[in-house]
């Protein structure tokens, strides 16, 4: 069976963990903790980055750090993991959906406007398969309404923007390491504070509402509890796995981008033919091959491409049944506008098997599979 995702592993971790255990020092904020953090600032032009357990609880701090009120409004797709919404709902927020983009699968941001009100206090992009939503655009609203931007980069990690890292551009940026993303440690992500009025609350925030980092940095003489907060802050062996994973971070991603490219320039003839339609990349982005999709007709030929794949050994997937649409949904949000897209491309879409080191022989066989699909059913 060709598996969907297989975690990369780059050959350092076990030394790197190895250190962390003879160092004798596991709990967080350690030296790993604090490379993998410098690592991402400096790489990705980010005043400050804070690692934390996931990317869910990078949201959930920056959802504490917008100081929401009950009722407060938070814009977002619908088309998303479950983690963008929940982290704001936590806090008392009501969800406001908008429709995507069919080409990127990202929020359409010319819609945006229409559904800010008195209680929008934040806009909460989220760049699906690592792609960027169009930031320019949604900066310049935000500006306008006094809103924040929050980016859920959790797929974006080593994405540009018009140059620019994903995640580096709104107020604040999440990360996710989970096993499932380019670069990983189990379990873990980051958050990317690009305004740095929040740095010393989110400090506070992630060290259980308490200044100890503070207190570490020796600029207070004891440290007592000061806000809420939680314990966001991943041990020193994750720290030290995703460090290895960070560090060749361009081997991961120029080999990613090359297994992605093999798909799309075997499967473009489908696409020609008008059986399939082809991930859109638009010029402002460069992306990190984070995964690869195809949209087929409609739900019943994707179910049947799906058992048609297992039968032959390829593991694809599917997922984002939309929030709008789910039990919690319906009580924590609403859609604003109509659903155009949203339902309709989130039940064309497949995911096809992609991860480092993928052998080129198994997407060369995945391909042929699909071509023969299609030639079979039409
Ligand atoms: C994976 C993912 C998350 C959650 O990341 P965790 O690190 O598993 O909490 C959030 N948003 C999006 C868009 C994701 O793909």
């Amino acid at each position: 069976m060709i598996p969907f995702n297989i975690p990369p592993v780059t050959g350092r971790e076990n030394e790197y963990i190895k250190q962390v255990i003879e160092g004798k020092r596991l709990s967080g904020d350690g030296p790993f903790t604090h490379q993998c953090s410098r690592w991402i600032e400096k790489h990705f032009n980010s005043p400050k980055v804070l690692l934390t357990t996931s990317c869910t609880h990078a949201l959930e701090m920056a959802a504490i750090l917008l100081d929401l009120k009950e009722g407060d409004e938070v814009i977002m797709p619908s088309y998303t993991f479950v983690s963008t919404a929940n982290a704001f709902v936590l806090r008392g927020a009501k969800i406001v959906f908008v429709d995507i983009r069919p080409d990127t699968m990202n929020i359409d941001e010319t819609l945006i406007e229409a559904a800010i009100t008195e209680r929008t206090k934040a806009i909460v992009p989220v760049h699906y398969a690592g792609v960027a939503c169009e930031m320019d655009t949604i900066m310049k609203i935000a500006l306008e309404h006094n809103l924040l931007v929050i980016e859920d980069a959790a797929q974006g990690v080593m994405s540009l923007y018009n140059g620019r890292a994903l995640g580096t551009i709104g107020h604040l940026g999440c990360y996710s390491f989970h096993e499932t993303k380019n670069y990983s440690s189990g379990e873990g992500g980051a958050l990317l504070i690009n305004d740095s009025t929040f740095i010393d609350r989110a400090e506070i925030i992630r060290e259980k509402g308490t200044n100890r980092s503070r207190f570490l940095q020796g600029q207070v003489d004891k440290y007592t509890w000061v806000d809420i907060g939680s314990s966001y802050l991943p041990s020193e062996l994750n720290a030290a796995y995703l460090f290895a994973q960070l560090e060749l971070s361009e081997e991961i991603n120029t080999n990613r981008l090359k297994s992605w490219n093999r798909y799309y320039k075997l499967l473009k003839p489908l696409e020609n033919n008008n059986k399939i339609v082809l991930p859109y990349i638009p010029e402002t982005c460069s992306h990190n091959a984070h995964m690869f999709y195809i949209k087929v007709k409609d739900v019943e030929e994707r179910t049947s491409l799906i058992q048609y794949l297992k039968e032959r050994k390829i593991t694809s997937a599917f997922h984002y049944v939309p929030l709008h649409n789910s039990e919690a949904g319906e009580k924590h949000s609403t859609f604003y506008g109509k659903d155009v897209y949203t339902t309709k491309e989130s039940e064309r879409l497949i995911r096809l098997p992609l991860f480092f080191n993928i052998p080129e022989k198994d997407i060369d066989y995945i391909c042929n599979q699909i071509h023969l699909f299609f030639s079979l059913s039409k």
